[in-house]
């Protein structure tokens, strides 16, 4: 059964200043399987982190349904761990306070929930660092704090929206082999937005293409690496070949005005 399924998905925006609409999605269909890692690429703007806000059901679609393994949800946020663009953490609450905050929102007592948190605090490179503010990490750090939100919320899919994009090259370098690991550890689904053609290549099994829009349907690139990969793994011809497409595909979308 299918982890996520769209089906005919439409959705649009009412612009408040100028009283336009805004059609950004419109009958859109796809399906994501158990287990996979699936990278979504487009243009800025063209609709990626509203599709992620209509799978958590901060949005509903005006039309067509979402299922989660086959059943229709729509309280959509409790079954999904979502790392948003922003990474959100609460700056008045320490790393323990706000990577239990999904738990506690489901209902679960607080010492429970640390206890349930504090194991995966050292696979998560948190360990001595429960008691800080936000303010006091490193970009990478806070990443992994919201990253250990998403997946100690207990749900099998994730949803990451461009959340290795505002770290220096070295450390998302690191950052991307980490989450592959766990990943790979955890047996998540993962649905991650990207607008780097290198990461959503080193990273996936298959890359869905988001065009202008309204989007309606999405083109979709399988992946040819075996796993466990490896960074150099991307200097393969065949792969450098993909990347120079999937770039001059994804230029031809922007306009420059
Ligand atoms: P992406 O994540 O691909 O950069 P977004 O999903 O953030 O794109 O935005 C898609 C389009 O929807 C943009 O034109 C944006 O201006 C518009 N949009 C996004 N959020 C809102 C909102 N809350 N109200 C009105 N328009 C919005
Ligand atoms: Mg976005």
């Amino acid at each position: 059964m299918n982890s996520l399924l769209l089906e005919n998905v439409s959705f649009s925006y009412q612009q408040r200043k100028s009283q336009q609409t805004v059609h950004v999605l419109n009958g859109l269909s796809f399906s994501i399987q158990p287990g996979e890692f699936v990278s979504i690429i487009g243009p800025s703007g063209s609709g990626k982190s509203t599709l992620f806000r209509l799978i958590t059901g901060l949005e509903q679609p005006a039309k067509g349904r979402i299922l989660f393994k086959g059943k229709e949800i729509r309280n959509r946020l409790g079954h999904v761990g979502y790392m948003p663009q922003q990474d959100l953490l609460m700056p008045w609450r320490t790393v323990m306070e706000n990577a239990i905050l999904p738990l506690q929102l489901q209902g679960m007592k607080k010492e429970k929930a640390e206890e349930q948190v504090r194991g995966l605090l050292e696979e998560f490179g948190l360990k001595g660092y429960e008691d800080r503010y936000p303010h006091n990490l490193s970009g990478g750090m806070r990443q992994r704090v919201s990253f250990l939100r998403a997946v100690s919320s207990g749900n099998d899919l994730l949803v990451l929206d461009e959340p290795f994009s505002a770290l220096d090259a070295i450390t998302r370098l690191s950052m991307q082999e980490w989450l592959l690991d766990q990943w790979r550890k955890q047996r998540k689904t993962i649905l991650f937005i990207t607008h780097d053609v290198e990461e959503a290549l080193f990273l996936s099994d298959r890359i869905l293409m988001f065009s202008q829009m309204p989007v309606s349907s999405l083109r979709e690139i399988t992946v040819p690496l075996p796993r466990p990969r490896k960074f150099e793994d991307l200097s393969d011809s065949q792969l450098q070949r993909m990347k120079a497409e999937l770039i001059s595909v994804l230029r031809k979308m922007v306009t420059l005005t």
